[in-house]
């Protein structure tokens, strides 16, 4: 029976960022389908001993329902995963990434968000509790972005519109945020080396949808990325 191989530096050389996508995209229909590829782990984990050569980050939800290894059918040593409530960025996770793109020789960087997500509720619902408060706080630019629902008693999580909307808004925004605050990861994408992109996990399906109005491929990409950026906090001080 054929067995997914285990990468190593040379293949990880060999995939460019538009193919890492595509591993991801041919992954995901794998785990829609229920069609897992046949993966010896501990050979993997034996493989991997000395090294490791992932193709992709991914940033994702903690919530048990959105496994990047799992719903992208990845095995050992394949995605560097990093997880936290929303998937917001701060600076610690910034450094996660250089370390994995400009250390590791990662080609793509995938922010995933998800639907029914409890932290984008909490953050509709302005929740303040212990160290979340502060966590929340980080989502709350995203729920102040969204401008569709205008009637006060309608912007919190018992609308799904309003919750799917502030969802999206803070995948492109963590999208952006990469670009306008990690000088070392824009470089690599106007180089060609990287590719970032946002997607949306639907956990009921477990399909995963890319936007391509969140794909940041090239050095006009990010150009109107950070002025687009810069748009916002235009408009955020007048
Ligand atoms: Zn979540």
């Amino acid at each position: 029976m054929y067995t997914m191989r285990t990468l190593t530096k040379e293949l990880q050389e060999k995939i460019t960022p538009q193919e890492a996508l595509d591993i991801l995209k041919r992954g995901n229909q794998r785990f829609v389908n229920n069609l897992k590829e046949n993966r010896n782990l501990l050979q993997q984990a034996n493989d991997t001993r000395a090294g490791q050569w992932p193709f992709a980050v991914i940033l994702s939800c903690i919530d048990s329902r959105t496994s990047a290894e799992l719903i992208f059918d990845q095995g050992l040593g394949d995605i560097f995963s990093i997880r936290i409530a929303g998937n917001i960025i701060n600076t610690d996770i910034l450094g996660s990434m250089e370390f994995a793109c400009k250390l590791s020789g990662a080609k793509l960087i995938v922010v995933l968000g998800h639907d029914n997500c409890g932290a984008i509720k909490g953050a509709c619902d302005h929740v303040e509790m212990g160290n979340l408060t502060e966590l929340l706080a980080k989502l709350q630019p995203a729920v102040y972005e969204e401008k569709t629902v205008t009637k006060a008693e309608e912007r919190n999580s018992s609308n799904d519109k309003f919750v799917e909307n502030v969802t999206l808004l803070n995948m492109k925004r963590s999208v952006k945020s990469i670009v306008s605050r990690s000088y070392i990861l824009e470089q690599m994408v106007e180089k060609g080396e990287i590719d970032i992109i946002g997607a949306i996990h639907n956990l009921e399906s477990g399909v995963v949808q890319f936007y391509e109005d969140a794909y940041v491929a090239n050095k006009k990409d990010v150009t109107a990325s950070l002025s687009e950026k810069k748009d916002l906090a235009a408009k955020a001080k007048a």
